[in-house]
């Protein structure tokens, strides 16, 4: 008997089937009432009682293994079937969506691209600022009322922390570390206390451009920025430069260029003038160069700063600010094409 057995466990574990039926076929010739080993239990009863014992043990393991056996099979053969109907292969893949770049970042490394070919590099500097470097050194001393217009975010404790309202921080910053020539482009991020409209933000984004060397004069202010126009707003573009005030520079200027949706014929965007403003500039004063330790006898310097979401919206004419930091996909996605 005990061979008997151990030929239907070999039988047993060299098993397979590959279909269902096959699984279910072998199944009653071995598993059910009147299979192979439901005979043996059958047998059983007639073994001798010095037997039982030992015969019983290689019955139950034979009883075991068959019902695990047959377990195994059956999940192999699900397995396999379900692979075979769940997978199509003639599906085209999931597309990957590639990102884009946001606008702002489009239109800002563009004015550092064009800067940069006339030698330009970058510097970059603390958004959390302190006093000194945003107002003090830059021309506003304490009380001035030119600070009114420059409103921003202080810690409370310690007003001497604050963000920084202008990049020009970074200026100051790197006027003091180094020696002329210096010839810098300052692009990041700034803050002012202000309502949030479609017009303006708590935040925004600006590039600044500082040049100081021997014998800089407001003519080379002129011709950069006129180079910078055209590379930017195309070959046509047209400058022109309106008095102004900045603490930080004498004489200070507004730059206007001709408007590019009507080419300077005057339209709704540009209010009918013909002209739309796009940055501030002027010759660094010569306090603002003594304050950083530069002789102001020897040197001269201009610079000029542009708030990023204003050149984006008339490269882009977006109408609404606070579209730039919404992460609407369907307006960032829009942008897909620009770089
Ligand atoms: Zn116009």
């Amino acid at each position: 008997m005990i061979q008997k057995i151990q030929q239907i466990l070999g039988e047993i574990n060299a098993l397979t089937a590959a279909t269902a039926e096959e699984l279910e076929t072998l199944r009653i010739k071995y598993l059910s009432k009147k299979g192979e080993i439901s005979a043996l239990v059958n047998d059983f009863r007639n073994v001798a009682n010095e037997e039982k014992r030992e015969i019983g043990q290689h019955l139950n393991t034979l009883k075991n293994r068959a019902q695990e056996r047959f377990a195994e099979l059956k999940e192999t053969l699900e397995n396999s079937q379900s692979t075979s109907s769940d997978i199509d292969l003639t599906r085209p893949a999931l597309p990957i969506e590639l990102g884009t770049r946001h606008p702002l970042s489009i239109v800002k490394n563009e004015i550092i691209e064009i800067f940069a070919r006339i030698g330009f590099t970058i510097a970059e500097g603390p958004e959390i600022e302190d006093d000194w470097h945003v107002f003090g050194a830059l021309n506003f001393p304490p009380e001035h009322p030119a600070r009114d217009m420059q409103d921003t975010f202080f810690i409370e404790k310690n007003p001497d922390v604050l963000l920084r309202t202008h990049t020009s921080s970074v200026q100051s910053r790197v006027m003091m570390a180094q020696k002329p020539p210096i010839r810098v482009l300052c692009p990041g991020r700034v803050y002012r206390n202000e309502a949030i409209s479609y017009r303006a933000h708590c935040f925004f984004h600006q590039v600044e451009g500082l040049y100081i060397d021997t014998n800089v004069s407001f003519a080379d202010l002129k011709q950069a920025l006129l180079y910078f126009a055209k590379e930017m707003f195309g070959e046509k573009t047209e400058i022109r430069l309106r008095p102004s005030y900045f603490p930080f520079t004498e004489p200070s200027a507004e730059m206007d260029i001709s408007c590019n949706l009507c080419g300077g014929k005057g339209c709704p965007f540009c209010k009918h003038t013909g002209w739309v403003e796009i940055l501030g500039c002027g010759m660094v004063d010569p306090n603002v160069l003594e304050n950083c330790g530069i002789d102001s006898s020897v040197y001269s310097g201009y610079a000029f700063g542009m708030g990023v979401e204003r050149i984006t919206n008339l490269k882009y004419q977006v109408k609404d600010l606070r579209m730039f930091s919404e992460n609407d996909l369907r307006f960032l996605q829009q942008f897909e094409a620009a770089y």
